[in-house]
């Protein structure tokens, strides 16, 4: 009887274990339980994208290349570029030279060609490109810094704060956030959003610093085993509707053929085969743990399958089909393609706390302060007030000083000077 119950206490410490282990990974799960939670319709877009994949994959064209326009949000804490969580340039550079290597089946660590698995490895024929103008048409190096006044974050401030003030729209642009992770999750690397359950205000991918790129703070902090960028490659596979090739449950599905049936989620680095003959019928030659939507180690992952390209592709050209026609890489035109929101009250001016904006023909969807020097103040003035043509602001925390309001509504913008005198 003892003997029993130290046996079931040793199962139980056990399966902590492996969910501990489990949440060290990747948080999309999570992240789309509380989308579900909040917004029950998103079951049935995900049935009715699946339908869409399915008839495509049965019509399917290929040899096209499809080309999505990225934004890199860095989020610190006031540290340098370059130091700490404000990460270097060439750091966030670095990531997307490993999704365009890893999309492409560029990557050096690439399986052989005699290797079982070779045969459905693919070149998922996706690239990436940095943005070149913003989403007003302004010039832009296609990486945002932001001072998020905080060393580390939990996903659902993040989902609530971080990105509805900093996002870009999702429909012309691939929105990743480097932003330190901690609380509940501290060991988390990052998560993603699928094409159904999805936002204008939460879409994209988010990363913590070290296991963003593979150079600079990629592999620090306790996560040497995440420094090649993987965690990117495995976000964006979710982020264009792939699901963990273990199908999230024991001997899962994850609505790919080619995948090879996988037990559970794999960790470390197995050596192949790993996991033969298992019960839920891997064959002979085991599970296919180094698929980029495994949980190994980034130096053990190598590969996406043909049914994983078509199924990105089919999210591509479906729920996502307008990042295709996205003008996000392109050089920009004339600044005055820029509409004008030419109607907008703000009083007083200057002004100690409370200072009030209103325009008679337009939403305003956010507003931004600035210093002189062009630095963004950081907080959260995404305007969800069911009145958006009269918004008041509290400015009471900004030392005195001259600033610069940014005002956006739809596609138009606005930049209005603003004294704080206390
Ligand atoms: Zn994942």
């Amino acid at each position: 009887m003892k003997r029993n119950l130290l046996n079931l206490l040793a199962l139980l410490l056990l399966i902590n274990t492996m969910n501990a282990q489990t949440s060290k990974k990747c948080a999309t799960m999570k992240a789309y339980e509380r989308a579900i939670a909040k917004d029950p319709s998103i079951i049935e877009k995900e049935k009715a994208l699946e339908l869409a994949t399915k008839n495509r994959l049965n019509n399917k064209t290929r040899a096209t290349v499809y080309t999505i326009p990225v934004v890199i949000h860095i989020i610190h804490n006031g540290e340098a570029i370059g130091s700490g969580t404000n990460i270097s340039d060439a750091q966030a550079l670095s990531q997307l030279d490993i999704l365009n290597e890893d999309f492409r089946l560029m990557n050096a660590d690439s399986l052989l060609p005699s290797h079982p698995f070779w045969g459905v490895t693919a070149d998922c024929e996706i690239e990436f490109c940095l943005a070149q103008q913003d989403e007003f048409g302004n010039a832009t190096t296609g990486i945002t810094r932001n001072d998020g006044m905080q060393t580390s974050w939990e996903m659902q401030d993040i989902d609530d704060i971080i990105k509805p003030a900093t996002i870009w729209d999702r429909h012309k642009y691939l929105n990743i956030w480097s932003i330190n992770m901690g609380g509940s999750d501290s060991s988390t690397l990052g998560y993603a959003t699928f094409p159904s359950s999805t936002t204008d205000t939460t879409d994209g991918v988010v990363i913590r610093p070290q296991a963003f790129g593979d150079i600079g703070t990629a592999g620090t902090g306790g996560f040497t085993i995440n420094d090649l960028g993987r965690t990117a490659t495995h976000e964006v596979g979710h982020w264009l509707n792939l699901n963990h090739i273990w199908g999230d449950s024991t001997c899962g599905d994850d609505f790919v053929t080619d995948t090879e049936i996988a037990e559970d989620n794999n960790f470390g680095c197995p050596s192949f085969p790993h996991n033969a003959n298992s019960a839920c019928g891997s064959g002979s030659n085991g599970e296919m743990y180094m698929n980029y939507m495994d949980y190994v180690d980034d130096a053990c992952m190598n590969m996406f399958t043909e049914g994983q390209r078509d199924r990105m592709q089919s999210a591509l050209t479906i729920d996502r089909a307008s990042l295709l026609v996205s003008n996000g890489c392109d050089a920009p035109t004339a600044v005055s393609s820029i509409k004008i929101i030419n109607d907008l009250k703000l009083f007083p001016n200057p002004s100690n706390s409370l200072v009030h904006i209103s325009s008679n023909s337009n939403d305003i969807t956010s507003i931004e302060i600035y210093t002189i020097t062009g630095v963004r103040v950081f907080d959260n003035f995404t305007i969800n007030k069911s009145n958006k043509r009269n918004i008041v602001i509290d400015v009471n925390n900004l030392p005195s000083g001259n600033y610069v309001l940014k005002i956006k509504s739809n596609q138009k913008v606005s930049t209005q000077k603003i004294s704080i005198l206390k």
